[in-house]
């Protein structure tokens, strides 16, 4: 019988960074998984996601093709080769996941994890099913000794009571990611990130959308300005957002709401209703209450070395509650590994949440990064449209805008809206995490023509000596 430095119950990617990175410092890990390897982000969230927006982006720029002089005069959407290309992506990735356990030597043990203690962990074996696609329990049971155990049992999504969430018309994110086959019209319950991202892969693919939101704006996590414009965009694509409303009732394709401004009562077809309103941590009570672990409804109590109150015994990921994001989770499982491997005399790794980006990836996409202030003496707030930058322009993407609060010459806090914004605003991102002056930042040459000169566009605008463009 093998004795593991830790035993890790969940395969996503909390579990799997924690995994690897023990493993780099010398450890001997074993991972149980219940399902596939990669966790909901591989198999149900992040990758099949951003592999569908990715074909919505493609059916948008060829709509839009004129545009760039390029005329296409037929073209169809074929939604089945868009989910093959899904599943491919998906099936690529969990592949590269499992050979990356695999070439730390990472025992993985396919099965019902179910904690006993903090030296052991017992594994009811599942087998795959021979399509691949569902697990059967085989009735094996593995017992396994270590010496912790970390706790990385993701989330799932949060359905409230006035849904009955057997009704055939209601579909879970796990299934909508999963379709082969478009629906006509869709109906989305809740306009926060999970729904605002497949408003945009399912209307930019034909589907007739309507999201229905209780608050008085989408993304209410978000500045109002980025509310106000990502709703202008979706409506200008055909999407009809209804915020104020308060969904009443799903009864086989008949959506019943009310509007809260009128307290008129609203009615909606759609054969599929999708229920986006939060995320839930998975949590296994009897387990907890068996080894005595703190939890409350929202997860997994921690400190900020990952460690719960009892000695041995880890949690990371979306089980925590602290987040539902796939970054934040394989930090904590980077956090929770090297605290395992820590020599003697060594420092306990602290988690550090001051700085986490947060990417929306609608068309275009939304990034918020830094605390708003909500007391804005002192602070100065600016806003650069994308239409200023010159490869927006060249390359047709106007839409959005960036907006910095910067007090001291320091950035508290930026958020952006336009074309690709996910890959430029790690800058900010590093920018607040350092606590950079932005007047030197504002003066480091960034490429031109390029997306990322926006950002220093908006310092010298915070700094009052933009040369390229005027407001
Ligand atoms: C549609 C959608 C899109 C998303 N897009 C993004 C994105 O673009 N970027 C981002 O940062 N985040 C995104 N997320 C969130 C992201 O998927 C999660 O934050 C992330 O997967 C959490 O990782 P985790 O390791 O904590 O848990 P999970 O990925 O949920 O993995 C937990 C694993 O534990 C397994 N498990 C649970 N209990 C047991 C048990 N008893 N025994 C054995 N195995 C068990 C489960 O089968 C699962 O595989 C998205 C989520 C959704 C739903």
């Amino acid at each position: 019988m093998k004795n593991y430095t830790a035993v890790i119950i969940g395969g996503g990617p909390s579990g799997h960074s924690a995994a690897v990175r023990i493993a780099q410092l010398g450890g001997r890990v074993a991972l149980v998984e219940r399902d596939f390897i990669g966790g909901i982000c591989t198999n149900w969230g992040c990758t099949p996601s951003k592999a569908m927006i990715e074909s919505a982006k493609v059916a948008k720029t060829v709509a839009e093709s004129e545009k760039y002089g390029v005329d296409i005069q037929e073209y169809s959407v074929d939604f089945g080769r868009i989910a093959q290309r899904r599943n491919q992506v998906v099936e690529q990735t969990r592949e590269f996941v499992t050979e990356l356990l695999r070439n730390h030597q990472v025992d993985i043990y396919q099965g019902e994890g179910e904690l006993v203690s903090s030296k052991k962990v017992m594994v009811k074996g599942g087998k795959l099913d021979p399509d691949g696609t569902s697990m059967h329990y085989d009735g094996d049971v593995i017992e396994l000794h270590t010496e912790n155990v970390i706790i990385a049992t993701g989330s799932r999504p949060l359905i409230p009571s006035f849904i009955d969430a057997s009704d055939p018309s209601i579909v879970s994110s796990n299934r909508l990611i999963s379709i082969n086959e478009r629906p006509e019209s869709l109906v989305i319950i809740g306009g926060g990130v999970i729904g605002l991202e497949f408003a945009t892969i399912f209307s930019n693919l034909g589907s007739k959308v309507t999201i229905i939101e209780f608050l008085d704006r989408v993304l209410a996590q978000m500045d109002e300005d980025i509310s106000t414009e990502i709703t202008r965009i979706m409506e200008a694509n055909g999407v009809n957002v209804l915020t104020s409303t308060k969904c009443t009732g799903v009864n086989n394709g008949v959506i019943t709401a009310e509007d809260m401004r009128s307290g008129e009562e609203i009615r909606l077809d759609a054969p599929m209703v999708l229920v986006a309103i939060g995320r839930e941590a998975v949590l296994n009570e009897k387990m907890y209450t068996g080894s005595g672990i703190s939890y409350t409804r929202k997860g997994i109590a921690v400190n900020d070395f990952q460690q719960t109150n009892v000695p041995g015994i880890w949690a990371v990921g979306d089980a925590t509650g602290r987040s539902i994001l796939a970054h934040v989770g394989i930090q904590q499982g980077i956090v929770a590994a090297e605290n395992i491997m820590r020599k003697k005399g060594e420092q306990f790794r602290e988690m550090d949440y001051a700085v986490i980006p947060a990417v929306i990836y609608t068309l275009p996409e939304i990034v918020g990064v830094g605390t708003v202030p909500e007391d804005l003496d002192g602070v100065q707030v600016t806003r650069v449209p994308f239409a200023v930058n010159l490869r927006a322009g060249i390359e047709n993407y106007q839409d959005g805008f960036v907006k910095m609060w910067i007090k001291d010459h320091k950035l508290l806090a930026a958020q952006a809206i336009g074309h690709n914004v996910s890959e430029i605003m790690q800058e900010a991102a590093n920018m607040i995490a350092l606590e950079s002056d932005v007047r030197a930042v504002s003066e480091i040459i960034h490429a031109h023509p390029t997306y990322a000169e926006i950002i220093r566009s908006t310092l010298d605008q915070a700094l009052g000596k933009a040369v390229d463009f005027y407001l």
